[in-house]
């Protein structure tokens, strides 16, 4: 029998304090360090502050500042950099995603980043149902290759499109389908790793290991069987058990043994090691079939505990997955219009927790029998007919993203409290589910909080984030709610890490749930692997305490510092109350910025900004992968600047442009990211304050002022456009102003919209009446394509609308402030948006509705109007404006617009505009094409054109720009038929398609003008 501990000990005690010596002592000779890994790797060697910073953090609350970063080329690259890193005794943190929750991924060290280029798929075993990757290969991206053969490496983590295989099996993660699939440890057949001295060794099977493996797993073996009663007593007999080292694969303690046939495997003592261990070089990961049919049963439960308490049973049915939604979320899915109806359609009454209860499989008639025996078992509960069977694809599919969607939702919350995750994860027996979900939620009462519950009810992990303020008190209530929640844990004997691992926020209790005999037993198969402790030191064994503020991202001493921000960022500027989510008065929160500073803070570091999913987001790290030029990197790069923490020069400084400089200000974020962080806003912020301090360029006058020449230059166009009849002109043009030789600028035309047809000078007589439209004539379709502006009237006209072509007081065609706000000129852009709005506000209150062409500028109508202090108006004039497809579908809908076209049998080809995505706009274009008989259309999943306005003309975006259009638009151009047609409702999308493919594309209005 193992001799009794004290496991009552405060955890604090037992901390270590490596990491923090680490972060806070580590001396370093970085800059011979910096020389010697760009002498003798080709990777990208990055030791500047802003990359330091960027990388300094991961999804949780730490931030630790590496010693520099080094983006790997080759496989050789790394063996290089860990040589010499070992003879500097440098540590060394490997890096996927970045994702980790729990501070995995931050230290005092080299980091090495493997995503950009060593992420390739090197074998494909379908016999023994093994694949081998490298480890900065996205899950998203190898199930994409996968599913061509019918399979998919079925670890389905929520972050599945950022999240590496490498990390993944670095942290032992885990799916919402784990119950029936095993943690990332039963699905790791091998691993192909360095050492910390530089070697490398296969880990596999251990009956057939040899070498360093061998002699390493002998050892490791050794001390299991020294604590063999040790590992009885202490260890989690849970599924869901990922702290401390796997020490038990020697003998196995989970109900899911590690492997089918009883045999060790090495590779196990490497999943799970969160980089402390080795460094992986390939990892052999199992492959599943995908399965060709799926069930889901939506178990509606009139109290929270009965739901919990149903688990248990629900799961003897073998299920794929079992996951909660709690009431919470599903108020959150009710309130959002996207996914109401979704929601609803799988509720009975009002129930205060559901559960998703899903059944997959080869065939689908046992499927619906499993689901039969689920409402039977479900009414034999005492719940009859409480169950919404999904048999359909779509419904599941929809059903899964609400899910999803719930927690983004949550994520957002405005404020300085935050959903902080440390006992996201602890796993308990299901028999327990109920009760210690009940009392942890008591526990958070008693602390003044309270978390929403969410996920993995199949394995008893459910998911809860209590909110707490990081900067004021949330330290002390996390130690308290930790030490409350660790006693439950252990009153079920459950594991107090269940998914997310250990790293800064749970190591320390890695004594506490394995006590300190095998807790030294852990420390010394750290000692055997990495005798000098270099990597990533501080993490599972020998951790500072969790609650060190100097490792926090908010660290004492942080602070925002005063900022007159020239947009209104006032809504961020809000307290939040951590037991109702209620929010202060905008303007409330105290931020020394004026709200910019939060707006800022509200990037978490989840990083979905690096999906490649058929978004949007993030154009530019899309073909980049740099950490600086993806939202996060640029997210991240602004509060370092606004915090101080790359120097005096704050958001005018050089690292923040540079990180801003490849943002094509696509909104893709503003929709996309989880938080809401809207780049393109904050972008124009930055812009105000860079060009205040350092002047504007010729360029940005050429950009900025285009809107108040535009009539000049349509009264002489000859000569407006020579630069693009000129070589030379065009080379002179490109060394005066940065617009390359190489592209055409658009032409200016003489016939210009508002030249052409009756105009009406604001401030005269309005007319009120039914069925009015004010057309908004954008400076670009009025100057470069007028015919589209006359399509448009057509097509209104045609279906009986009174179009009104409003100009200003001047005679000046109106203007959004587009071409101001990129080029940072924010007081000409609300001069003009003032001097629209104005103009616009009598009609709007006379009842017509503002109809635009344009996306980038009618939206900035409903987007940037509403931050340029313009009054009250602006809020008028928001949901009074449309795009043109826009508004033929709600007109379409509500019976007014009943136009019938004549039939148009042609294929069309459509590129969705950023903007129309970023706002939801798509549906809407695809109603107003299907009303033309015949017209075929197929959307292009594309993310962003790369033309950007005038990002795509300048020289030194060029190959940028053209590499983002390459991605996916300019080649599905390119195949479609001669007689297709292509449609693109945005100038600068027409322009890039003009140019990288030489075909015409056509806005919408067009194409309806074309079947009238
Ligand atoms: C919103 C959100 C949802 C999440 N949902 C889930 C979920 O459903 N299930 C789940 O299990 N987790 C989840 N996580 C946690 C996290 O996303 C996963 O653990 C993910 O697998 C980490 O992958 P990564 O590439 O970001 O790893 P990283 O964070 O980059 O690294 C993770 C660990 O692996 C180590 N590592 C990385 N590469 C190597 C290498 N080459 N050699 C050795 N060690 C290496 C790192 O040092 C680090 O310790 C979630 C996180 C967030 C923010
Ligand atoms: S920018 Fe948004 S998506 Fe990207 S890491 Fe931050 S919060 Fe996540
Ligand atoms: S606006 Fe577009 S390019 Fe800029 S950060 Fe957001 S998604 Fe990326």
């Amino acid at each position: 029998m193992p001799e009794a501990h004290d496991l009552g000990a405060p955890a604090r005690a037992a901390a270590g304090s490596g990491a923090t010596k680490v972060a806070l002592d580590v001396r370093v000779q970085a800059a011979a360090l910096a020389a010697e890994l760009r002498r003798h790797t080709r990777g990208e060697v990055l030791f500047d502050a802003a990359s330091r910073g960027r990388y300094s953090t991961d999804a949780s609350i730490y931030q630790i500042e590496p010693v520099g970063v080094l983006v790997p080329q080759t496989e050789d690259d790394v063996a290089a950099a860990l040589a010499i890193a070992a003879r500097h005794e440098v540590p060394v943190l490997a890096r996927g995603g970045g994702t980790s929750q729990c501070g995995q991924t931050v230290g005092a060290a080299l980091v090495i980043d493997t995503t950009k280029h060593l992420r390739q798929v090197t074998a494909l075993d379908l016999d023994r149902g093994e694949v081998e990757v490298q480890p900065g290969i996205a899950l998203d991206a190898l199930n994409a290759q996968l599913g061509r053969h019918g399979l998919w490496h079925p670890v389905d983590v929520s972050t599945s499109a950022q999240a590496t295989l490498g990390g993944m099996a670095g942290n032992n993660s885990c799916g919402s389908r784990s119950i029936a699939y095993g943690n990332m440890v039963h699905n790791v057949a091998g691993i192909d790793a360095w050492l910390a001295d530089g070697t490398q060794a296969n880990f596999g099977p251990f009956a057939e290991a040899t070498g360093r493996a061998r002699e390493l797993g002998e050892a490791v073996r050794a001390l299991a069987l020294r604590h063999a009663a040790d590992i009885d007593a202490m260890w989690p007999k849970v599924m869901r058990r990922v702290g401390g080292y796997n020490l038990d694969v020697f003998r196995p303690q989970s109900p899911r043994p590690y492997t089918d046939d009883g045999r060790v495997n090495l590779a196990h003592l490497l999943v799970g090691s969160e980089g402390t261990l080795a460094c992986f070089r390939r990892l052999r990961v199992a492959l599943a079939p995908l399965p060709a049919h799926r069930v889901l049963g939506v178990v509606n439960f009139p109290t929270f505990y009965r739901a919990m308490d149903s688990a248990q049973h629900i799961v003897t049915l073998g299920p794929t997955a079992v996951e909660l939604v709690d009431r919470t979320m599903i108020d959150l899915a009710r309130a959002n219009p996207a996914f109401r109806s979704v929601i609803e359609s799988a509720l009975i009454g009002e129930p205060e927790a559901i559960l998703l209860v899903e059944f997959a499989g080869s065939e689908r008639r046992p499927l619906l029998a499993q689901l039969a025996r689920l409402e039977a078992l479900i009414g034999d509960l005492g719940l009859p007919d409480a169950v919404v069977p999904l048999a359909d694809d779509p419904a599941q599919k929809a059903l899964w993203e609400v899910r999803k969607a719930g927690l983004n939702i949550m994520m957002s919350l405005r404020g300085d409290g935050k959903p902080v995750s440390f006992i996201e994860d602890c796993a308990v027996p299901l028999e327990h589910l109920a009760e210690y979900t009940a009392r942890l939620t008591e526990v958070f009462a008693r602390h003044g909080t309270r978390g929403t519950w969410y996920a993995h009810a199949s394995v008893g992990t459910l998911h809860v984030r209590p909110i707490l303020d990081m900067r004021v008190d949330g330290a002390t209530l996390m130690r308290e709610i930790a030490e409350e929640a660790s006693a439950l844990v252990r009153e079920f004997k459950g594991a107090y890490s269940g998914e997310h691992g250990d790293g800064l926020s749970r190591s320390e209790w890695v004594r506490w749930q394995f006590g300190p005999r095998l807790t030294e037993a852990f420390e010394q198969i750290k000692d055997l692997f990495d005798p000098k402790g270099l990597f990533n030191p501080g993490k599972i064994v020998r951790p500072p305490p969790m609650d060190d503020r100097r490792l926090f991202r908010y660290r004492p001493g942080y602070a925002i510092a005063p900022l007159e921000p020239v947009l209104d960022w006032s809504a961020w500027d809000v307290h939040n109350d951590p037991a109702t989510e209620l929010l202060t008065e905008p303007g409330t929160g105290g931020d020394p910025a004026r709200g910019f500073g939060k707006a800022v803070e509200m990037c978490n570091n989840n990083g979905h900004c690096r999906k490649f999913d058929a978004g949007t987001m993030c154009p530019s790290f899309r073909v980049t992968r740099d950490e600086a030029h993806g939202t996060r990197g640029r997210a991240n790069t602004l509060r370092l600047a606004l915090s101080g923490q790359l120097g005096t020069e704050g958001l005018a400084s050089e690292p923040v442009r540079e990180a801003l400089e490849l943002c094509v200000s696509c909104k893709g974020c503003r929709r996309e990211c989880p938080t809401g962080i809207d780049m393109a806003k904050m972008k124009v912020e930055f812009l105000h304050h860079y060009k205040q301090r350092r002047g504007y360029t010729l360029r940005d006058r050429l950009v900025g002022h285009l809107p108040r020449y535009a009539a000049w230059a349509a009264r002489l166009p000859w000569l407006a456009n020579l630069r693009n009849r000129s070589p030379l002109l065009a080379r002179l043009g490109e060394r005066l102003t940065g617009l390359a030789a190489q592209r055409a600028l658009p032409g200016f035309r003489r016939d210009r919209f508002t030249s052409t047809v009756p105009v009406t000078r604001a401030g005269g007589v309005v007319q009120a009446g039914a069925r009015r439209v004010v057309l908004f004539a954008d400076t670009f379709d009025n100057s470069f394509e007028p015919e589209n502006l006359a399509a448009a009237r057509r097509v209104l006209q045609a279906g009986g609308y009174t179009v009104t072509v409003l100009v200003g007081d001047d005679g000046r065609p109106l203007c959004c402030g587009r071409t101001y706000l990129s080029a940072g000129m924010v007081e000409h852009a609300r001069d003009e948006a003032q001097r629209t709005l104005d103009a616009l506000l009598p009609h709007v209150r006379a009842g017509a509705a503002v109809v635009g062409l344009e996306p980038s500028c009618l939206l900035g109508l409903r987007d940037e109007f509403l931050v340029l202090d313009l009054g009250e108006g602006a809020k008028e004039l928001a949901p009074a404006s449309f795009l043109f497809e826009e508004f033929i579908a709600r007109e379409a809908n509500a019976g007014r617009f009943t136009l019938d076209f004549k039939p148009l049998p042609r294929t069309a080809l459509l590129h969705g505009h950023c903007h129309q995505k970023a706002f939801g706009v798509m549906s809407d274009v695809h109603a107003a094409l299907a009303r033309v008989p015949g017209l075929k259309v197929q959307a292009i999943e594309s993310s962003c054109c790369g033309m950007a306005g005038s990002f795509g003309y300048e020289a030194a975006h060029q190959d940028v720009s053209m590499a983002m259009a390459e991605v996916s638009l300019l080649p599905a151009v390119r195949k479609a038929p001669a007689d297709a047609l292509v449609v693109a409702d945005g100038t600068s999308c027409r322009q890039q398609i003009q140019h990288g493919a030489q075909r015409a594309a056509l806005h919408v209005a067009r194409v309806l003008e074309m079947a009238l």
